[in-house]
C-alpha cells in the first residue's frame, strides 16, 4: 500500500501529479481515505507509456504486508528519506511542467525508495543506501521509457554561485536542469522551472602513466577539479580500469565526500557509511562511466562535460 500524508493545497498538488503518473502508467489513480487506489472496476491500460511505472504502482498498491508512506511537504526540493518519506508535489509538477519524464521519475523515486526501505531488515538509516540504488534503477527505467532513450541518472550537482541553487541532473546522456524562478518562495506552484540540455564536452584528461599499482597523477586530478570547480554545472564521467579510484579521489579532492577520505580512496572503496551501501550514487559529480574503451588510454581517461 501506499499511505499519503497531505493536506490542503498539499493534497491537492499530490492528486494533480498522481493524475500525471497515472497518465503515463496507464492506471487510474486517486486518493482514497489517505491510500492510492486504481479506480474502480478499471484495470491497468493496455499500452502504458511506462510499462515499469505500471508494474510497481502496481505492486507497491496491491501489497498488503509492506506499507510505503509519503507526507506532502512544502519545505524542501525533491524529497528526504524517512519514515515518512517527505516529498514536494509542487516541486515534482513544476519539474514536470517543463520535463515530464523527469517530474514523474523523481516521483516513482520518492516513493520506491521508502517502499523498499520499509522491507528491509536492520536499523532505518542503514536502509538508506539499498533503497536509494534501487530508487534510482526505477527512476532510471521510468525516464528511459518515457523519453523513448536510455537515461540514466549518474551524477548530479548544485550550482550555487547565482545565489540559489539549480540543480544539474546528469542522465548520462542528457542533462535536466531544474533553476529556481526568479520571483516565488520556493513552497508554492511555480517556484522551479526544468529543462532538458544536451552534453557539451568542455575538457578531457588522460591518466596515462597510471597502474593499478602505481599511485595516480594528482597533478592531472588537481587540473581536473579545477576545470569542474571554475564551472560550477560540469559533470565527469570516468572511463577505465582505474575509474573507481580516479572518481573517489575527485570526490575528496572536491570535499564531496569526507567519508571516502577517512576510507582511504586509493582503495577505491565503494561507499558503505552509516547509511548504507549505495548512498551516495548519483550524487556525486563524477561517476563511473562503464562505456568500454576503445582507445589507447586504458587506465583512467576523465571526460568533463557542461549542459548547454
Ligand atoms: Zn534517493
Amino acid at each position: 500500500m501506499i499511505q499519503v500524508v497531505a493536506e490542503g493545497e498539499a493534497r491537492a498538488h499530490f492528486e494533480e501529479l498522481l493524475g500525471i503518473v497515472g497518465e503515463c502508467a496507464a492506471l487510474p489513480l486517486r486518493l482514497k481515505a489517505d491510500k492510492i487506489a486504481t479506480a474502480k472496476g478499471s484495470g491497468p491500460g493496455p499500452e502504458p507509456p511506462s510499462s515499469t511505472l505500471q508494474s510497481r504502482m502496481t505492486e507497491m498498491i496491491t501489497d498488503q504486508r509492506i506499507t510505503a508512506t509519503l507526507e506532502i511537504a512544502t519545505s524542501l526540493t525533491f524529497g528526504l528519506f524517512g519514515r515518512p518519506q517527505r516529498f514536494n508535489a509542487a516541486f515534482a509538477l513544476d519539474v514536470a511542467d517543463g520535463v515530464r519524464e523527469a517530474g514523474v521519475a523523481l516521483t516513482i523515486h520518492e516513493m520506491w525508495e521508502n517502499y523498499t526501505a520499509q522491507g528491509l531488515p536492520g536499523p532505518w538509516a542503514t536502509r538508506f543506501g539499498p533503497a536509494h540504488q534501487a530508487a534510482l534503477g526505477v527512476e532510471a527505467a521510468v525516464m528511459s521509457e518515457l523519453a523513448g532513450h536510455a537515461l540514466d541518472r549518474v551524477a548530479s550537482v548544485q550550482d550555487k554561485s547565482a545565489g540559489r541553487a539549480v540543480t544539474v541532473l546528469d542522465y548520462h546522456w542528457q542533462y535536466v536542469v531544474i533553476s529556481p524562478a526568479s520571483s516565488g518562495a520556493g513552497a508554492t506552484r511555480n517556484s522551479y522551472s526544468a529543462a532538458r540540455q544536451d552534453r557539451r564536452p568542455l575538457r578531457s584528461f588522460t591518466l596515462a602513466g597510471a597502474t593499478m599499482t602505481d599511485p595516480l597523477n594528482q597533478e592531472t586530478i588537481t587540473e581536473a577539479v579545477k576545470i569542474l570547480t571554475a564551472n560550477p554545472r560540469a559533470t565527469a564521467g570516468i572511463t577505465g580500469e582505474l575509474a573507481s579510484r580516479i572518481r573517489n579521489q575527485i570526490a575528496v579532492t572536491l570535499k564531496e565526500d569526507y567519508y571516502l577520505q577517512e576510507k582511504e580512496p586509493e582503495l577505491g572503496l565503494e561507499k558503505e557509511d552509516a547509511k548504507g551501501k549505495g548512498a551516495d550514487l548519483g550524487d556525486l559529480r563524477s561517476f563511473v562511466d562503464s562505456t568500454p574503451v576503445t582507445n589507447d588510454a586504458p587506465h583512467g581517461q576523465i571526460i568533463i562535460t557542461i549542459p548547454g
